[in-house]
């Protein structure tokens, strides 16, 4: 007999039918022998809208009292849920953050969990009834309501299921699982049946719309395992969990990209040691997160200095940039926001030489330059003038054998 914890986001419970059809669910998951904890979101569309009442009367509303107001949006869902389940005559108890207790720091708007009281809901399984706990809220040391940051009921359900010791922390939601790629670039784009925490880490940027990352983050150090599944269509899912090794692992698990970043270059800088701190100090001084860094020597003695940013910074990291190419005497500063940034994901590329030279052979064959890469163990980024991002994202999906029974 398990035990799951059961979370459904905010479509899942959208609307009184699809909350009826979400008791059917847990009823014929408990029917089937298990243990259930549930989580659930606010109906979809009412966190925005309760954040929409608040900005009306101010744009910067107090902390403290917004959070207040955002925590009502799952007091409605859990008390529904429970009504449908007690109908379906499945005993069940709603708790808000407060009455399980799920204790937070105190910081309003992106509190961390630091403590979780199972007696309670432990008590309910043991009784056989089905506890529905309101995600994204918990309590801080004075009583004050918290909330967890926008996702944030992701976070309750991996934390309860940490907290519980339970066997899986299954997130229903209205997608089937996590894809090779965006089907919406590639319609070939492939369910995974399992992938790694640490993969699905670096394939955020197509995860991020299925699970709060940091929820993830948080499945990985405390070993929970985690599955994406469709709350209206029977399946599998995807399972994200430790790395297992095994023959029949597919080289590449994914491919990301992401369109959000922009291109900067100090041109003609004096070589000498010092100038990527004279570079970059300021711009983290200025909170602005470098991702991509290259620099090479030209035969001048002189190096091109080349970083991307997020695009909501580069107009500052321009200014800095222009400033700080005056101080060293930098002959100019050259930007691009025409890019972007494919990466390969796979924990088989740990023990496989020549996957880099198959995407660039791949991305060539196509006519496409490379204007930047990056490595890690588990991934390679590439960025391209954002033109190519269809067909770069094609070709390799084609050539690491994505589309297919997997295997590159
Ligand atoms: N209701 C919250 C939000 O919309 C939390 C969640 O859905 O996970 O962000
Ligand atoms: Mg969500």
């Amino acid at each position: 007999m398990a035990l799951l914890v059961q979370k459904y986001g905010g479509t899942s419970v959208g609307s009184v039918e699809r909350i009826e059809h979400v008791a059917s669910k847990v009823a014929a998951a408990r029917e089937r022998g298990h243990r259930i904890v549930v989580v659930v979101s606010a109906m979809s569309g009412e966190t925005d809208r309760l954040l929409k009442l608040a900005k009306s009367i101010d744009p910067r509303p107090d902390p403290r009292e917004l959070d207040q107001l955002l925590a009502t949006g799952e007091q409605v869902t859990i008390a529904l849920l429970a009504m449908a389940l007690e109908k379906r005559g499945v005993p069940a108890r709603s708790y808000l953050g407060f009455q399980v207790p799920i204790h937070t720091d105190r910081a309003y708007g992106k509190a961390r969990i630091t403590r979780i009281e199972t007696r309670n809901l432990l008590a309910d399984c043991e009784a056989g009834a089905v506890p529905v706990v309101a995600g994204f809220q918990g309590v801080d040391e004075d009583g004050n309501l918290t909330t967890l940051g926008r996702g944030g009921s992701d976070t309750t359900g991996v934390a309860l299921a940490a907290a519980l010791k339970a066997d899986e922390c299954q997130i229903y939601t209205d997608v089937d699982g996590v894809y090779t790629t965006d089907p919406r670039v590639e319609p070939r784009a492939r369910r995974l049946d399992r992938i790694t925490f640490e993969e699905m880490l670096e394939l955020a940027s197509l995860g991020s719309k299925v699970l709060q990352i940091r929820s993830v983050e948080f499945a990985g150090k405390y070993k929970v395992p985690l599955r994406v599944l469709s709350t209206f269509q029977e399946g599998p899912g995807t399972l994200i969990t430790l790395e297992e090794r095994d023959v029949e692992e597919p080289l590449i698990s994914g491919i990301a990209f992401n369109r959000d970043e922009a291109q900067l270059t100090v041109a003609g800088v004096p070589d000498r040691p010092g100038i990527a701190a004279a570079i970059l100090g300021p711009i983290g001084e200025a909170n602005i997160e470098v991702d991509m860094i290259v620099q090479n020597v030209g035969a001048d003695g002189t190096t091109d200095f080349t970083f991307t940013v997020h695009r909501n910074d580069y107009e500052r990291a321009m200014e800095i940039s222009r400033k700080v190419a005056e101080d060293l005497q930098a002959k100019a500063v050259r930007s691009a926001l025409d890019i972007v940034k494919v990466s390969l994901v796979g924990v088989g590329m740990r023990s496989h030489a020549g996957i880099a030279a198959k995407m660039f052979k791949t991305l060539a064959s196509e006519g496409i330059n490379i204007r930047m890469i990056s490595t890690s163990e588990i991934k390679i980024s590439v960025v391209i003038e954002d033109k190519y991002l269809e067909l770069a994202v094609r070709a390799l999906h084609k050539a690491f054998g994505l589309a297919g029974g997997g295997g590159a």
